[in-house]
């Protein structure tokens, strides 16, 4: 085995070890890459090594789902036997991995109207199991992997077969591969995060107000929020990693109470569009208005796509110093950029986020102040410029970042 297929087969009993952190007898479903074959054998491979009884393996193949989208005659119909499937997925309990791997701009140019149609459809179509994974009943972890079209956009200055290869050294970094044992050193750093959450609830402060150059936001948090770092528990009270890498402790806003404006500090990749320089102004949790300096169209799009789509659904801090920030990279994709940066979420907020939540319906959980919506889209707000306080029900403050880090 060469080096890179030593760190490949690391990198995916790593996914498989703590990412969905596989047990004995289960299913697992792996949504991955058509580009991505090496590293699927190699999940699959580790998946029945730590005693899987069937890895379903969904591959992915973006031109044709774009072949899809530009010509089909009927975007609004789903297979009655995709649904079917993800019932047998929910009452299976079955993991779910994903690995991303997308060309960014995969869906440039395509009719915003027409992935708009698609994605509704589609959104409507996964409820259930969209459901399911963020009520944590099942174990789900988010990865991803280099292909040639990604790593060209993030190093657009190499030549294609080094630029694919910085890529993946970019992404072993940020999931801390290089340590000596790779699963321990995620064990700490979900410590680490645990304590910064812990503190965070200790307090349960009423809102909290972000100020950086262009941005002056206050942000309500519902009653019984709570803060979560890294990893999560399943409804069996099986641990697992839902994102990897991940830095941030984040919770629910209240979506009726945001007010203020907001800037973006880093592109967003959404739709296969990248959105550069947003700006946002917020009333009453609603976003009353927004420009962009470039896919502006795509974000009002975005902001149309529901009701919930034009208000916040999560609030999540990452210190500048991260070492995705530190990289200084800009990976043109939210798994990494959002764990750069201090960030926001337009649309859905996890129904986790409030005590007592998982077990509350739709207008439950939306009385309680968590947002509802097809869509859930972070936006990088973060600086090294930025300060957040903590402000109690009494109406005092206490320092949460100073200039972009943590203060406590
Ligand atoms: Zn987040
Ligand atoms: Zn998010």
């Amino acid at each position: 085995m060469d080096n890179f297929s030593k760190q490949l087969a690391r990198y995916a009993d790593l996914i498989v070890a703590t990412g969905v952190s596989v047990k004995k007898g289960q299913t697992i479903v792996l949504n991955i890459g058509i580009d991505q074959v090496e590293l699927a054998h190699l999940i699959v491979k580790s998946a029945y090594l730590h005693g899987a009884k069937e890895v379903l393996v969904k591959w992915q193949d973006d031109i044709i789902t774009r072949l899809f989208i530009e010509n089909t005659t009927d975007l609004k119909t789903i297979r009655p036997s995709v649904i079917l499937e993800n019932d047998e997925i929910i009452a299976e309990k079955a993991s779910r991995i994903s690995v991303v791997s997308s060309d960014p701009a995969a869906f440039a140019g395509v009719d915003s109207q027409r992935i708009k149609e698609r994605q509704q459809a589609v959104g409507q179509a996964m409820h259930k199991l969209r459901q399911a994974t963020q009520n944590n009943d099942l174990s789900w972890t988010v990865v991803a992997a280099a292909s040639p079209e990604w790593a060209k956009k993030v190093f657009p200055e190499l030549s294609e077969e080094d630029a694919h290869e910085a890529l993946w050294q970019a992404i072993f970094r940020s999931v801390r591969l290089n340590s000596d044992d790779p699963n321990l050193a995620w064990q700490k750093h979900h410590e680490f995060l645990a304590q910064k959450a812990a503190w965070l609830n200790q307090y349960q402060f009423d809102a909290l107000h972000y100020q950086a150059p262009g941005t002056d936001l206050m942000i309500g948090l519902p009653k019984n929020h709570l803060w979560e770092g890294a990893g999560a528990i399943n409804s069996q009270g099986q641990s697992f990693m839902p994102n990897m890498p991940t830095e941030e402790v984040f919770t629910a806003p209240d979506a009726k109470r945001v007010d203020g404006y907001i800037s973006a500090t880093k592109p967003l990749s959404y739709a296969g569009t990248i959105i550069e320089g947003m700006q946002f102004q917020f009333k009453a949790g609603e976003i009353i208005s927004c420009s962009a300096d470039s896919g502006e169209a795509v974000l009002k799009d975005l902001i149309q796509t529901d009701e919930g789509a034009k208000r916040l659904g999560e609030v999540a801090l990452v210190p500048h110093s991260s070492p995705i920030s530190q990289s200084g990279l800009i990976f043109f994709n939210t798994l990494f950029d959002e764990n750069a940066s201090n960030h926001l979420a337009i649309g859905a907020a996890y129904s986790f986020s409030i005590k007592g939540g998982t077990e509350m319906n739709e207008a439950e959980l939306s009385v309680n102040g968590l947002n509802r919506s097809q869509v859930h889209v972070d936006f990088m707000v973060g600086s090294a410029e930025m300060s957040i306080d903590g402000i109690l029900t009494d109406g005092q403050h206490i320092p949460i970042f100073r200039n972009g880090e943590w203060a406590f």
